[in-house]
Formats: C-alpha cells, sequence, structure tokens
C-alpha cells in the first residue's frame, strides 16, 4: 500500500465525501482521485516513467495537491520545494535532485527563466493563479504545459507502474546548519506508514475538517494536515498563507476540527483571539511541532479556546513524526509525548549508549519511517544513520512513564563558562513574562567566557526595559543563564514554516 493506492481506496468508502476545500470550491473523493489519475497519464503522456524526478514548487493549492499524488501514481519521485526560494536557492535543489520536469504557478516562471539554461528541464506544468502573468511571452513557452489541460477527460489508457515500498516517493531538501541543503529520500513506506500511523494517534476519521495552512512543502503539513487526513476520508481545508483571520474564517465557515501549526502560528492565534473564540467551538485537537511549544503559550491557548494541544516531534528524515502526546493517556505539558505505533526513540551519550531515565542525552530514532538517506550524499547518510538509528541532532531526556522531553538542538546549546545553557529553558521563563509576546535565545563569543546568553524579544509593552527583563531572569534563573543583554525587535526572523531563525540571530551578534 502506498499513498496513492490508499487515495484510490477512500475514494471508494468515500466518494461524495470532500477531499478539500480551496477558495469555497470543494471537490470530493472521487473527483479528486480522477484528476489525479488523469494527471499521472499526462504525465506518462509526456514520457515520464518510474524512477523520473519532478519539482513541485507551489504553495498550498489543488496544484500541490493533485500534482503531488499525480506523479506518485505514475511512479515518479516528487521534490517539494518551497516557492519562495530565491533562483540560487531554488537552481542548486533543482540540479543536485536531477530534476526532469517542474509543476509550478504562473507567477514563478520569471525565476524559471533565470535558471533554465543551468537545468535539465524538459517540461514545466503551469497553474494559472489569475495573476495576469502573460506567460505567452516567456522564453520558456516551449516547454511550458498549462496545467489544467492536464486535467481534462482524453480517455487516455493509464495503468500505474508496480511500485514498491522501498522505491523513493519524495526527496526533501532540509537545510542543514552548514553546507548545503541535504535532500532526505522519503520512501512510500516512510511516508504511507508515517500518515497512517499519525492518523491513527489522533483519531482522525472522515468527520474531521483540517486546516491545512502550514506549506504544504514542509513535512509536518504534508504528513499531518495533508496525507493523515487524505487516508482517512477527512477534509483538507486550504489556506494558501497563514493569518489568524484566515485561519479563524475558515475554522467557522467549514466546522474546523482539527488545526496544526508551528508554535509561533499559536502566538499569532492567541494574540488575535479574544473575538473569534467561537470560531474554534468545533475544534477536537489542535497540534503542535516543528519546534518547541512554550508553556505559558500553551497554557493561555487551551485555556482561551478551550481545545486541548498535542505536542508533537518529528524531522523531515523521520517523514517526520516519531513522538506525539497520546490521546488516551494524561497530556503533559512540555512534553512531545511518546513513541508513536512502530517508531522507537532513545536517548543515548556520546558512545550511542541509552542513558538513564531523566538524564539528557541525543535523541535517536528507529522505525519505518526513517529515511532511505540523503540523496547521492552516502558519507552524510553514514553520519546520520547509524546500526538503523538516526541521530536527530536534538537533546531530549524520558521520563518513568516514557514520555520525551526535548531540552533542545544539540547545536544551539550555549557554553558559559563551562556551563551548558539550553536556550530554551532560558525562553520558557522569559515567555512567562507578561509582556513578552515572543523571544529567541542564542550564545554570543565572549573573550573570558567563551560564550555568553543573548536574547531577543519582541514585547507588548515599549515601557519594557532591559533590566526589568534581567531583573524577572534573575527571579527564576541561575546566574550563568541570565541573558547578558536583551535586544528588542519588532519582529524575529522566521522561515516560512514559521520557525525562528536563530541562525540569522547569531550570525548577528557575531558582527555586533
Ligand atoms: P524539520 O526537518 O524542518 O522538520 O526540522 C526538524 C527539527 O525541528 C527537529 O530536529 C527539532 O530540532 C525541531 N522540532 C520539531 N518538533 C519539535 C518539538 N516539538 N520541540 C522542539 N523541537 C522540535
Amino acid at each position: 500500500m502506498n499513498l496513492s493506492e490508499q487515495l484510490s481506496r477512500t475514494a471508494q468508502e468515500h466518494p461524495l465525501k470532500e477531499a478539500y476545500i480551496f477558495q469555497e470550491k470543494s471537490v470530493t473523493y472521487k473527483e479528486f482521485d480522477v484528476l489525479v489519475s488523469r494527471f499521472a497519464a499526462e504525465l506518462k503522456e509526456l514520457g515520464y516513467a518510474k524512477g523520473d524526478h519532478v519539482a513541485l514548487v507551489s504553495g498550498n493549492s489543488p496544484l500541490f495537491m493533485v500534482g503531488l499524488y499525480g506523479a506518485l501514481r505514475c511512479g515518479l519521485t516528487v521534490i517539494p520545494v518551497n516557492p519562495t526560494y530565491t533562483v540560487d536557492e531554488m537552481s542548486y535543489i533543482l540540479k543536485d535532485a536531477d530534476v526532469k520536469a517542474v509543476i509550478t504557478m504562473d507567477v514563478l516562471m520569471e525565476k524559471f527563466e533565470y535558471m533554465d539554461h543551468l537545468l535539465q528541464v524538459e517540461h514545466y506544468i503551469f497553474a494559472d493563479t489569475g495573476s495576469g502573468v502573460d506567460v505567452t511571452g516567456s522564453v520558456l513557452y516551449e516547454k511550458m504545459k498549462p496545467f489544467p489541460s492536464m486535467l481534462q477527460d482524453r480517455n487516455l489508457s493509464f495503468e500505474s507502474p508496480a511500485l514498491s515500498g522501498d522505491d523513493v516517493a519524495v526527496i526533501l531538501y532540509t537545510s542543514g546548519t552548514t553546507g548545503r541543503p541535504k535532500g532526505a529520500m522519503l520512501t512510500h513506506t516512510n511516508l504511507y506508514s508515517n500518515a497512517i500511523d499519525v492518523s491513527d494517534y489522533l483519531s482522525i476519521s472522515s468527520d474531521d475538517r483540517v486546516i491545512a495552512t502550514l506549506p504544504m512543502f514542509h513535512v509536518f503539513c504534508l504528513t499531518v494536515a495533508l496525507n493523515a487526513p487524505l487516508m482517512s476520508g477527512g477534509t483538507v481545508l486550504v489556506v494558501p498563507k497563514f493569518s489568524p483571520q484566515e485561519v479563524f474564517e475558515v475554522a467557522e465557515k467549514h466546522k474546523a476540527t482539527m488545526f496544526a501549526g508551528v508554535p509561533t502560528m499559536y502566538n499569532y492565534l492567541l494574540k488575535t483571539g479574544k473575538d473569534y473564540v467561537d470560531t474554534f467551538k468545533h475544534m477536537r485537537i489542535c497540534v503542535s511541532g516543528g519546534s518547541a511549544m512554550p508553556l505559558a503559550l500553551l497554557n493561555s491557548f487551551e485555556e482561551l479556546f478551550n481545545v486541548r494541544i498535542s505536542e508533537g516531534y518529528g524531522l523531515s528524515e523521520a517523514s517526520p513524526v516519531t513522538a506525539f502526546n497520546p490521546l488516551d493517556r494524561p497530556r503533559k505539558a512540555g512534553s512531545i509525548g511518546c513513541d508513536i505505533r512502530g517508531v522507537k526513540n532513545k536517548v543515548v551519550d556520546e558512545l550511542g549508549d541509552e542513558v538513564p531515565t531523566g538524564e539528557v542525552g541525543e535523541l535517536i530514532v528507529k522505525g519505518k519511517n526513517v529515511m532511505k538517506g540523503y540523496y547521492k550524499m552516502p558519507n552524510e547518510t553514514a553520519v546520520a544513520i547509524r546500526d538503523g538509528w538516526l541521530y536527530t541532532g536534538d537533546m531530549a531526556r524520558q521520563d518513568e512513564e516514557g514520555y520525551f522531553y526535548i531540552v533542545d538542538r544539540k547545536k544551539d546549546m550555549i557554553l558559559v563558562g563551562g556551563y551548558n545553557v539550553y536556550p530554551r529553558e532560558v525562553e520558557e521563563v522569559m515567555y512567562s513574562h507578561p509582556d513578552i509576546h515572543e523571544v529567541a535565545v542564542v550564545g554570543a563569543p565572549h573573550p573570558e567566557l567563551g560564550e555568553t546568553v543573548i536574547s531577543f524579544v519582541v514585547t507588548t509593552n515599549p515601557l519594557l526595559n532591559e533590566s526589568e527583563v534581567i531583573d524577572y531572569c534573575a527571579e527564576h534563573l541561575a546566574r550563568y543563564k541570565i541573558p547578558a543583554r536583551v535586544e528588542f525587535m519588532e519582529e524575529l526572523p522566521k522561515n516560512t514554516t514559521g520557525k525562528i531563525l536563530r541562525r540569522n540571530l547569531r550570525d548577528y551578534v557575531s558582527q555586533s
């Protein structure tokens, strides 16, 4: 079984159920499955066959969904790419991934004109987004195929190629801290099993309506808000761009039952949500992941919206989910929960030996969700996967009841005069200050101590000053953990998934 086969099965079970709703237009499972098959047949007609690589460069839209499932049904390997990437970033990925076709939007064609001479792309399959871009003027016009025409009924004969669970379905480029991004190869089994397990774990059913506003090209949305509901007959509510207003509107109009977001999204929803609490009244569960959910935020959000947030943990290399707070056992705030089915999480020391319960070490994971390896990077793969265990680079501990707690990224740890400072601990304290909306803590080089703690704060109170923040920290933290400096910012730098870019802040402090 794989994602595309299971989609056909869902379509047989729930033919008239809405698979997705996008800009007020709903598409049933039966219709969706037909579109996927037509697109797969057209890809085959264009000459693409099992093993070919196709990039999917699009925001959240039917183009993304039909493009993904159609290409998978045709046996192709899909490379989802962030559409906001620069020409350099994008051309690096398209070249490295040996992409032969690009599925994209008309508004991005200008970017491809810049990079086409570097690439061996045979076709650009593009959707008309109504932006008025005149694609007939494009120098790539010869290579361009309008997406809607590929969805028309032409009665092409199509038979899905035989696929094995070990065949690569998707290559996800993850931005490592150093060097160029690496392509994590996720197999059909990796993605299918994680979608099914997440769906079971969260009890997703055909009654669910799930808001998909995280970017679909990111693995969190891909598995949790897209594949998991589609495997169970739920409805995906497609929200192309996150804004609290849009989320509240869609939640109310379509009686959303599930929301998946990163903590910064919860922060925005909380900040503007007082008058919109009712729009969440059908919400069964909210899921948080991608980065640490601050306790103060979790508590305030749950209190205001009267809905439980279940925090989970994952990474691209694990398709992504490895742990979740169980629905059938007590939820532990601040924890990422327990092993999901078929996945084992373990905390180990530098030698790879399991540490005693309660002690901090690196989190490693094993299971059918773990990637095949990095594309064309055997050395990096050998470092990441040892004895079948994926080394996550995250520091964690486990309690007596099997719940895991992420302490921080290994590389984010700050060493102050020989003491370890985990930014998350300092940030948790700062988040509990009533005037602090957002905070990030990084290390800055220091001549005597090695490093010191620097904090960046977004405040809701323009009168808040540095010494007040430092005094507040001093009430709750040991001396060496207290920020030496507090910088106030309008906004913290974030990537398109909403994760705070600590790397940018580190660069900033090392230059200032
Ligand atoms: P990505 O591969 O982009 O999905 O990023 C994966 C990384 O996000 C992990 O290695 C963690 O550092 C971080 N992450 C994901 N979920 C959590 C969580 N619940 N708490 C803390 N960090 C998380």
